[in-house]
């Protein structure tokens, strides 16, 4: 038995390519309004072309990150849905981590989720009724060499999930992390490049041999599956699901 989707209005982060561009399609298609907030202006034809409004923003601002969710809500009357997903990687040894790398990572990975919760808040009290969805990673629940900052934003982004879910509970908001291993987007194939000079191996090898290594299920995930957990979390139905974590992890974390 289907049921009917009550539209609502989402902004969504990161939405140029990957997982947000794929979240952004989602939602238009289920008839809710969009903000697609991204700091590549190339992001403007890719949500115009789904439905969604762009609006450009560079998430390690934090009066960007305030002003997004403004525009949503003067635009929209509100904010329904936040997912926190902008993401960026860089890989290199603690040893040899640049500082300005890791705060830059810090910044949009972690700060930017709690700076756009704590903004769209106010509207989700109105309303009574608040979906945060962040697009956290595999890497917040297991560590791997040769990403410290991306993991240890990943891992405070659970924090900040449940900490959210606790607070929002009487006020008809959830908060729900999702832990993805490998999905085919420009950001990996970019650490597939990295990480086989890291490792001095060839691509298929990284894919092969690291990024599958743990997996039960021995291929990439698509973008449009993690949309389709997206959907359900930001669901009327998943009213009772909050401060979880949700792996589509391939298996990766059964061992
Ligand atoms: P992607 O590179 O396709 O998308 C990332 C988006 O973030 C891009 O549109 C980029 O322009 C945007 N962005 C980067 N810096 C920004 C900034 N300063 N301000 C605003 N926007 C900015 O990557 P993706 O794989 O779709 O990643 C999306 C999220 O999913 C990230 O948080 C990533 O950590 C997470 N994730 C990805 C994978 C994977 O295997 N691809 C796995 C687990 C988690």
């Amino acid at each position: 038995m289907s049921r009917a989707i009550t539209p609502r209005v989402a902004v969504v982060t990161g939405t140029s390519s990957g997982i947000g561009a794929a979240v952004v399609a989602h939602f238009c298609q289920q008839g809710h309004q969009v903000l697609a907030v991204d700091f590549n202006p190339d992001g403007r034809e890719v949500a115009e072309a789904a439905g969604a409004v762009f609006y450009q923003a560079d998430l390690t601002d934090a009066d960007a990150c305030r002003s997004a969710v403004a525009e949503a809500v003067s635009r929209f009357g509100g904010v329904d849905i936040l997912v926190n997903n902008a993401g960026i990687q860089h890989v290199a040894s603690i040893e040899d981590f640049p500082e300005a790398k890791w705060r830059q990572i810090i910044d949009l990975m972690l700060t930017a989720p709690f700076l756009l919760t704590q903004a769209a808040w106010p509207s989700m009290r109105e309303k009574g009724w608040g979906r945060i969805v962040n697009i956290a990673s595999v890497h917040a629940q297991v560590a791997s060499p040769g990403k410290a900052a991306y993991i240890s934003a990943k891992h405070g982004l659970i924090g900040l999930t449940k900490t959210a879910a606790l607070e929002g509970g009487a006020q008809g908001i959830t908060a729900n992390a999702l832990c993805p291993a490998y999905v085919k987007t420009p950001l990996v194939d970019n650490q597939i490049a990295d990480q086989a000079k890291l490792h001095g191996m060839e691509e298929q090898e990284v894919i092969e041999q690291i990024m599958l290594k743990n997996a039960a299920v021995k291929r990439l995930i698509d973008p449009a599956e993690v949309a389709e957990l997206v959907a359900y979390l930001t669901s009327d139905a998943a009213g009772a699901v909050t401060g979880s974590s949700w792996n589509i992890d391939l298996g990766w974390t059964a061992q």
